[in-house]
């Protein structure tokens, strides 16, 4: 498996998770920013590159 940088807001150590539907997802495991679940690219490729990775709507609305 691809090696994950760590989170580009906080800092923390990411980890890959189940989106469901045999999706896979990136995400912080502090601050919970991550990709969008996605099934047939690789998440991990897109979290290191930053290219989508956003904040959870609950965390927009301070
Ligand atoms: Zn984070």
């Amino acid at each position: 498996m691809d090696e994950l940088k760590p989170c580009p807001f906080c800092g923390g150590d990411a980890e890959v998770i189940e989106g469901g539907h045999d999706s896979l997802k990136v995400r912080c495991a502090f601050c919970h920013i991550g990709t969008p679940a996605m099934t047939e690219e690789d998440p991990i490729e897109m979290w290191n590159s930053r290219e989508d990775v956003t904040v959870p709507k609950q965390a927009e609305n301070r």
